[in-house]
């Protein structure tokens, strides 16, 4: 399981990702929503600086955003 995520990593950071819908182990930002927007700006600031963990926590809060405003 954690060898998943790693290499989920890993593809993160050749930077191919971004320009795809999104990686699936990742939860994504709602169009028009400030708060999924801040947690996106955070992730994205502490993956460039290398703070995986920092990433990690940031899409842990972004996925709990969801369950709370964006429950389907
Ligand atoms: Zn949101």
């Amino acid at each position: 399981m954690e060898s998943n995520e790693r290499s989920a990593d890993t593809e993160a950071l050749a930077g191919s990702f971004a320009c795809l819908s999104g990686p699936p182990s990742e939860p994504t930002a709602h169009p028009g929503c400030g708060e999924c927007l801040s947690f996106s700006v955070a992730r994205q600031n502490a993956r460039s600086t290398g703070d995986y963990s920092a990433v990690s926590d940031a899409n842990v809060l972004m996925r709990r955003h969801h369950m709370e405003a964006h429950a389907s």
